[in-house]
């Protein structure tokens, strides 16, 4: 199937679709269908069913995703925080620890934080940024490292180089959340990441009309997630993979633009008087602009930024937008603002949040498909 399907923007379109055509239609239809005949499959988890994730909008999608990550395999689950819990407990398993990027996503940070001891499992937060301290963190029974491509909401870049080397050194499983690069900006896979885990909600998906979750990576990895999804059942519905495949037809063109868009509403916030700091690995102030550089195609299409004033300014700021939609999530063709700290990471206590560098006035720009001018003059007012 890869044969003629060899760059990006050609995998999104046709990579992992049915050949011959069904019908020759030239959208691949919905198999809108729980169960599947009995072909005589020797395993429980080889019968055709949805929860089993093997059926041919979820197999389509496989294909496509792993084409897209230039990985072995890939799975699509019912939402990012299923494809993240999923993986962590197949590679993890009772007695087990984990090192994490400390500036995780809220989701991701309470799961670690929350219901790791009730599982039996535990995990320490690494400065993802000082690789000569991590050795120092490692404990006999530590089996992976767990990072994030970009972090939310600041936008850090860790040193994934040294996350790879460090992971191979010491026989951990890799797993990084790549949500925020998508695979336009950056393939794990191929920089030596052992899992990428997305929240195809977002850019994959990319019109903030579903809520779906995929894992890339391993094959033999990948197989133990789908058979630990099959027990915990959090499976993509089809009429979501259809719509999530549709999605990923414009994934390269949408990406690019955003990149474009967010890099210039970036520099424009950056210059202005009312704006007292703008994270984005883009601009050449971001502390890891020339690491984002060699690491990454392109710099996202999420930005933060604090106003001068307290928490009741970015308020004031999000009341007088026209364009944005105030709401939470990122990496639609709409553009959402967001603060974090009401939304995101509202589950981070204050002074967690405020350890992390999430101050309460920080607001969180997820820049959309519409005209850059339009969002950058809809700003100029807002600030006014
Ligand atoms: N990872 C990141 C970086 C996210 O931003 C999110 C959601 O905002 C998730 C994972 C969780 O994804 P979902 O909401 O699809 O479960």
């Amino acid at each position: 199937m890869s044969g003629p399907f060899k760059r990006l923007e050609t995998q999104v379109v046709h990579a992992g679709e049915p050949r011959p055509r069904i019908e020759g239609a030239i959208e691949m239809p919905i198999f809108q269908s729980a169960t599947f005949e009995y072909h005589g499959e020797a395993r429980y988890d080889d019968v055709r069913y949805l929860r089993l994730n093997n059926t041919p909008n979820q197999l389509a999608l496989h294909a496509k995703l792993a084409a897209l990550e230039g990985a072995e395999a890939a799975l699509v689950t019912a939402s990012g925080m299923a494809a993240i819990t999923t993986s962590l407990l197949t590679v993890l398993t009772a007695g087990d620890h984990m090192l994490a990027q400390s500036c995780l996503y809220g989701g991701t940070h309470d799961f670690v934080t929350r219901e790791f001891k009730g599982l039996g499992l535990a995990a320490d937060f690494i400065d993802a940024d000082r690789p000569e301290t991590w050795a120092k963190q490692l404990k006999p029974n530590t089996r992976a490292i767990y990072v994030e491509a970009m972090t939310n909401p600041l936008l850090e870049v860790a040193d994934l180089t040294a996350v790879v080397e460090f992971a191979r050194a010491h026989k951990l499983v890799s797993l990084i959340d790549n949500t925020f690069a998508s695979p336009v900006n950056f393939r794990p896979v191929a920089a030596g990441f052992d899992l990428s885990l997305h929240s195809a909600t977002k850019f994959l998906n990319g019109h903030s009309d579903l809520v779906a979750g995929a894992v890339i990576g391993r094959r033999d990895l990948i197989e133990r997630i789908r058979h630990k999804a099959n027990h915990l059942g959090g499976s993509l519905d089809p009429h979501a993979a259809f719509l999530l495949n549709r999605g990923l037809k414009t994934l390269a063109l949408r990406v690019r633009y955003q990149n474009d868009s967010a890099s210039r509403i970036a520099r424009f916030l950056e210059a202005h008087p009312g704006v007292t700091r703008v994270h984005y690995a883009g601009l050449e102030s971001h502390p890891r602009h020339a690491r984002a550089q060699s690491l990454f195609a392109g710099f996202g299409g999420v930005l933060s930024f604090e106003l001068e004033g307290a928490a009741q300014r970015a308020d004031e700021f999000a009341a007088r937008v026209r364009i944005p939609a105030i709401a939470p999530s990122l990496g639609g063709v709409h553009t959402l603002l967001t603060r974090p700290a009401t939304t995101s990471h509202a589950g981070l206590s204050r002074e967690d949040r405020q350890r992390l560098g999430i101050s309460d006035a920080l607001l969180r720009l997820s820049v959309g498909i519409e005209s850059t001018d339009d969002l950058i003059e809809d700003f100029t007012q807002a600030l006014e």
